[in-house]
């Protein structure tokens, strides 16, 4: 008879789990946690693990699970639970994550810091962080980037939505201009000038156009008793910002939204507004400010990201690195210091020095790049079913249907949902899949070819899947780490 591996034997665990609903205002109930995380419990327990505790908060869009009070109160670093557990189990990263990679910053960090495992639902003693070995490292990197895709087709649904109002050639959000109102409803917004504009915002162009200071103008304004769009009392900058507003000529300036991506500052798109002054006007008084002397200095354009940001810690005390611009020539990483006293350890490299040896070892990285794919599941199918079914259940009383006929119809629709609420219990859990990928010529990509064909962006996005440490070692050269695959140590 064989013994059943136990892979978290010894293990003390908690788990991140969530309310199926969130508590109306003033209501002081604890709703039962999701049937998902009690699979999570049972599941650890399974794997020899002991449940001491279960951290459940509802969703939120805006709070990072971190930040929720149930979960907090177990992760603070000055708390007394903290020290209860040895490990945090989780169906799902949503469950500590927003999918942001700033929440796996914060989280990575905690467990590092606090000894801490997090484990995700899966087999062999699921996905751990920090890994055991190369396939925690790699699913855990997965279900990261999994996790910023979900994000991330979130916030695209958001953005489709309003580029296609703007390509109907509504209004979709941002201020309402002075002069203007908005007019129409809610998918079917529009801007129309209003008197104050067609009496005021003339005026303010010629001034301007003839030179007039912007300050006296808006005390000029402010005499007259004319009242701005925000605020009591018009300032040189709420003048200035009349002027640049293209709404003016009839252009609702608004964002090109490409794939998803919103391309900022870029592409003008016109929609229906009435204007209310000529281009020409508009555009002389455009000139008489771009030339107007100004005071005070730019920063350097083009200041891209650093290479390492988010990546790089230091070898020295494990806290995070930043880049820092010093006034001279150089430019470098810095050790930050472990919130809440930022204060680093001292370790500082330049930029140049430290981004060439991160750049010599991935030339020299002939790994094989793997893909993690995601089945998903039924649940979140069965879920969007549910969701439907509530949207009917509610616009119900909006059909126009008999009495007779929308009581049947509600009760007909509770059925199927009840039906389906039942599935979700026993619905084929999500699943990933690793594989090699694939060069057009069916051989291995490796890391240093997929390395030389990134620009700096893709390079950027690449290094996420490595954690770089630096420190000095005592005769002063540059020590660094990739982990968890390889190491590189004393670089010339
Ligand atoms: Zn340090």
């Amino acid at each position: 008879m064989s013994t059943p591996k136990q892979p978290l034997a010894g293990i003390r665990f908690i788990v991140a789990a969530r309310q199926s609903r969130k508590p109306r205002a003033g209501e002081k109930v604890e709703f039962p946690i999701e049937a998902q995380d009690g699979r999570a419990r049972s599941w650890a327990e399974a794997e020899g693990g002991e449940c001491v505790g279960l951290a459940a908060d509802f969703k939120s869009g805006t709070v990072a699970p971190w930040d929720r009070p149930h979960t907090r109160e177990w992760v603070s670093e000055t708390g007394e639970k903290i020290h209860d557990y040895d490990a945090i189990v989780a169906t799902k990263t949503d469950r500590i994550s927003r999918g942001k990679d700033e929440d796996f910053s914060t989280i990575e960090a905690w467990a590092v810091r606090n000894q801490k495992k997090i484990i995700i639902v899966g087999p062999d003693g699921g996905i751990q962080y920090p890994a055991r070995h190369d396939s925690d490292f790699w699913q855990w990197t997965a279900t990261k980037r999994q996790a910023r895709l979900e994000w991330e087709s979130i916030r695209e649904r958001s953005m489709n939505r309003q580029a296609d109002l703007r390509a109907r050639g509504k209004l979709s959000g941002g201020a309402t201009p002075f002069g203007y109102d908005v007019s129409g409803t809610k998918y079917d917004k529009t801007l129309k000038p209003n008197d104050i504009g067609r009496e005021w915002v003339p005026q303010i162009f010629e001034r301007v156009k003839k030179g007039e200071p912007l300050a006296a103008i808006a005390k000029w304004l402010d005499s007259e008793g004319v009242k701005p769009r925000f605020g009591q009392k018009w300032s040189a900058k709420s003048i200035a910002q009349i002027i640049r507003n293209h709404t003016y000529v009839g252009q609702r300036k608004a964002d090109e939204i490409v794939n998803g991506k919103r391309l900022r500052g870029q592409g003008v798109i016109r929609i229906e507004v009435e204007p209310l002054v000529e281009p020409t006007l508009w555009l002389a008084a455009n000139n008489r400010l771009d030339n107007a002397p100004r005071g005070g200095r730019r920063g350097p354009k083009n200041w891209q990201p650093a290479l390492l940001t988010g990546t790089l810690f230091c070898g020295n005390c494990g806290a995070p690195m930043y880049r820092l611009k010093v006034r001279g020539e150089y430019v470098y990483y810095r050790c930050h210091g472990h919130l809440p006293q930022p204060r680093g350890c001292g370790t500082l490299v330049t930029e140049s020095l430290l981004d060439s040896i991160v750049d010599e070892s991935m030339r020299a990285n002939d790994m094989w790049v793997y893909e993690w794919t995601f089945e998903p599941g039924e649940e979140a199918q069965i879920q969007a079913e549910i969701d439907r079914i509530r949207l009917n259940l509610r616009d119900l009383p909006t059909s126009g249907l008999s009495d007779d006929d929308e009581d049947a119809e509600r009760e007909r629709l509770r059925a199927v949902r009840r039906e389906l609420e039942s599935q979700i219990a026993d619905a084929r859990p999500d699943r990933w899949e690793k594989g090699v990928v694939l060069k057009d010529d069916r051989t291995p990509l490796t890391e240093a070819e997929r390395w030389k064909n990134a620009d700096l962006d893709g390079r950027r996005l690449l290094l996420r899947e490595y954690r770089v440490t630096f420190a000095w070692s005592e005769e002063r050269t540059p020590i660094v780490t990739m982990a968890p695959l390889w190491a590189v140590s004393e670089t010339p």
